[in-house]
Order: structure tokens, then C-alpha cells, then sequence
């Protein structure tokens, strides 16, 4: 199993909007994705860093991997409107962690009000389908990807997740495969 877990308050169809793509996909491998609730933002007030007004993305990863151990789930996924960062970087859309076999998305920045756009719901789902499967491929042990269509290709901006697709390109799923099998996942 998938676990998706979402961090602090966010619409709920969003999030069962991210699990129904999210396990469509990973249907074919026979890995079932699933909704495990919310976990309270408070315990992640560490993360928090008051001059950014951001959180430090990678604290929330052994937390996250040590409930994904007590689901005995083989990765684990949060979705979360507080907005990330990491060193040397402004912001990010997500990050993850292929030894804890965790991750986070953020979707503050997926959505068009953020750029003071008018709110679109197909399209913020759209985009955080998209960082979350580039999550989990990170998570699988997928590196970036050339390919500007695959879902592992680099996003720095919103530009670079609406111009991609939210599948990886036939080179990254043979590796997913191989990835997968390896983890003992896939008989
Ligand atoms: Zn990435
Ligand atoms: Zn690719």
C-alpha cells in the first residue's frame, strides 16, 4: 500500500482527487493507494521558520516514514497547504526521501491564487497529481528526467508542472519496474 496522509487542514476532495489518480496509476503494479486520515501541522512547529514564514520540508520525512512503518505501508505520502523549503531554495513543490520512503507536496503554490490568479480546482488537482507522482517516483529511486513530458522531469516553476504530464515516460516506468521489484513490492 500507498499511504496518502494530508498535514493540517486541506479540502478533502482534493486530497481524494490526488488518491483516486494517484492509485489508477499504481493499480498496474498491484500497490493500492489509500487515504489514511489527517495528521495535526502542530507536532511539525520544529519545521517552522519564522523569518521565511516557511517550513523546512525534509523534518516532516522521518515522521512521516515512521508512520508509514507503523501502517506497513511501502511509501507514504503527505499532503499539506503549508508552504516548504529546503537550503538554497525559495520554496519547493515537494521533496522526498527513497531511504524513508517518504514525501511531502505542498500545495500553496499550486494554486492560482497564490500568483493572485482566479482559483481553478481541475487545475490544482491536475498539478498536485503531477507533484505527487514525481514525489513518489523520487521516493522509487527515479532521478530527474530528461524528457520535458515525464513526470520526472525538474519543475522550478508552475510552468515546468503545466507544460509535463503526469506519467512517467516509458524509460522512468522501466525503471520504476525494476525499482519496484527490487523494493519486493512487484512478485
Ligand atoms: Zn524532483
Ligand atoms: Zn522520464
Amino acid at each position: 500500500m500507498i499511504a496518502v496522509v494530508s498535514i493540517g487542514p486541506i479540502e478533502r476532495s482534493l486530497v481524494e482527487g490526488v488518491v483516486d489518480s494517484v492509485r489508477n496509476y499504481y493499480s498496474r503494479f498491484g500497490i493500492s493507494v489509500e487515504f489514511v486520515g489527517e495528521v495535526p501541522a502542530e507536532p511539525f512547529s520544529v519545521a517552522f521558520n519564522a523569518r521565511r514564514n516557511q517550513y523546512l520540508g525534509r523534518v516532516f520525512l522521518p515522521t512521516l516514514s515512521a508512520l508509514r512503518e507503523e501502517l506497513g505501508a511501502v511509501a507514504i505520502l503527505g499532503i499539506t497547504e503549508l508552504d516548504l523549503y529546503e537550503e538554497g531554495l525559495n520554496f519547493v513543490f515537494g521533496l522526498a526521501n527513497p531511504s524513508l520512503r517518504s514525501a511531502i507536496v505542498s500545495v500553496q503554490r499550486l494554486r492560482n491564487e497564490f500568483y493572485g490568479l482566479e482559483p481553478d480546482d481541475t487545475l490544482l488537482l491536475e498539478r498536485t497529481v503531477k507533484e505527487a507522482m514525481h514525489e513518489l517516483g523520487h521516493v522509487f529511486g527515479l532521478k530527474h528526467c530528461p524528457n520535458p513530458r515525464c513526470v520526472m522531469h525538474f519543475s522550478n516553476s508552475l510552468l515546468d508542472t503545466d507544460a509535463k504530464g503526469p506519467l512517467y515516460c516509458p524509460r522512468c516506468e522501466e525503471k520504476l519496474e525494476e525499482n519496484l521489484r527490487k523494493l519486493g513490492v512487484l512478485s
